[in-house]
């Protein structure tokens, strides 16, 4: 790959990350009515006509369009092209954070990653835009990225994963997925047992058992310190919001706020910067 400059991969990934990000856009939009994300082609919500590759360009044809429907000018949710590029700029940061590893030709640490954040990206718009974190999304991805630790152990899971049950001697695929196994179990296991504490306390659903599938599938890909970080973000960004939104629209604490929508976020920081992040804190108490 020497032959080639790396900005060329950089904007490689960009391309790929707004192709993934529009397919994303017909997971958000359809897998909650339970429509097929694969037939019909894309159709207007509004008026139902279809729409031609050339107005379903990622990003561009949105901006060209003026975010309108060619035929009945609806507006277009700008909802569509922020996901395009949210997801863009993803695959782009994870690529120069893999950057040293794909220069030794190890390209699975990249695409681990990759199924990662296109998993967690659909669940947090669906639970913003639903309340709702479907099943079909949290059973497959949490299959999927307990396969993919068995074959792209991550350093970090090992090295933090406790000698438990004589493991240590074991193969190093075995090592990674019983870490990958702790996580699912430390991230699904503490929010259920928050989710019976506050139904015991209150005696309603707080959470519903979406956002312990959803941890149960981000524990097993983080491996348990990094899902506990993502709690204590995820927490710490719903209650931040949780107050604004309170002081701003005068609601009560009672007022449903899909966990979700923080705890998606939350993981993905927790990938991108929360190595360093747990390394640094733990630091300051040397
Ligand atoms: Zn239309």
């Amino acid at each position: 790959m020497e032959y080639l400059p790396p900005y060329f991969f950089g904007i490689a990934a960009f391309i790929f990350g707004l192709l993934i990000g529009s397919f994303l856009n017909v997971v958000i939009y359809r897998l909650p009515l339970g429509e097929s994300i694969v037939l019909p082609a894309s159709h207007c919500p509004a008026c139902d006509a279809a729409i031609s590759w050339y107005d379903n360009i990622p990003v561009v044809s949105y901006a060209i369009l003026r975010a309108r429907c060619r035929s009945c000018r609806a507006r277009i949710s700008p909802i569509y092209p922020a996901v395009e590029l949210l997801v863009a700029c993803l695959y782009v940061l994870l690529f120069i954070i893999h950057r040293d590893q794909i220069s030794t030709g190890s390209w699975l640490p990249l695409l681990a990653d990759i199924v990662f954040v296109s998993l967690i990206v659909p669940l947090v718009f669906i639970d913003l835009r639903y309340k709702l974190l479907p099943n079909a999304i949290t059973y497959p991805g949490l299959a999927l990225l307990l396969m993919l630790r068995a074959l792209a152990p991550d350093p970090w899971i090992l090295a933090h994963t406790p000698n438990l049950f004589g493991l240590g001697g074991a193969p190093i695929w075995a090592r990674s997925f019983f870490g990958s196994l702790l996580g699912a179990a430390i991230g699904g296991g503490s929010l259920w047992l928050v989710r019976e504490v506050y139904y015991r306390l209150r005696h309603v659903e707080g959470m519903g058992l979406g956002d312990v599938k959803m941890m149960l599938m981000v524990g097993a890909f983080l491996g348990w310190q990094l899902t506990l970080l993502t709690i204590f973000i995820g927490s710490l960004l719903g209650s931040l919001i949780g107050i604004f939104l309170i002081l701003l629209r005068g609601g009560s604490m009672k007022m449903q706020i899909p966990f979700g929508v923080f705890l998606g976020p939350a993981a993905i920081i927790a990938l991108l910067v929360g190595q360093p992040l747990i390394v640094w804190y733990v630091g300051m108490y040397r």
